[in-house]
């Protein structure tokens, strides 16, 4: 079976969806989305440490959605990630 891969929008090389994390802008809320399944603009960022800093410092996401996000809410959403990513490894 073919594995659906999407591009990081960090370090631009292309990993399995597993290996991604998907954010999603919807409603005016950027949200990670741990289900993978919500509708709304999506985008991935891999799950390098690299390109997860790089979120905050590059602050990908006011180019890609065109919006200014504050650093509140870039913490929030790298919170929210390191949250999952240790739910994970629990299960
Ligand atoms: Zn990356």
């Amino acid at each position: 079976m073919e594995q659906v891969q999407r591009m990081c929008q960090v370090c631009r090389n292309r990993f399995n969806k597993k290996d991604l994390n998907r954010f999603v802008f919807d409603k005016n809320q950027l949200f990670v989305d741990n289900q993978k399944k919500h509708n709304g603009k999506a985008c991935y960022v891999c799950k390098n440490k690299t390109c997860l800093d790089s979120i905050l410092k590059k602050k990908v996401f006011n180019r890609i959605y065109k919006t200014n996000f504050d650093t509140n809410q870039y913490e929030n959403i790298l919170k929210e990630i390191e949250l999952a990513n240790t739910t994970n490894k629990q299960n």
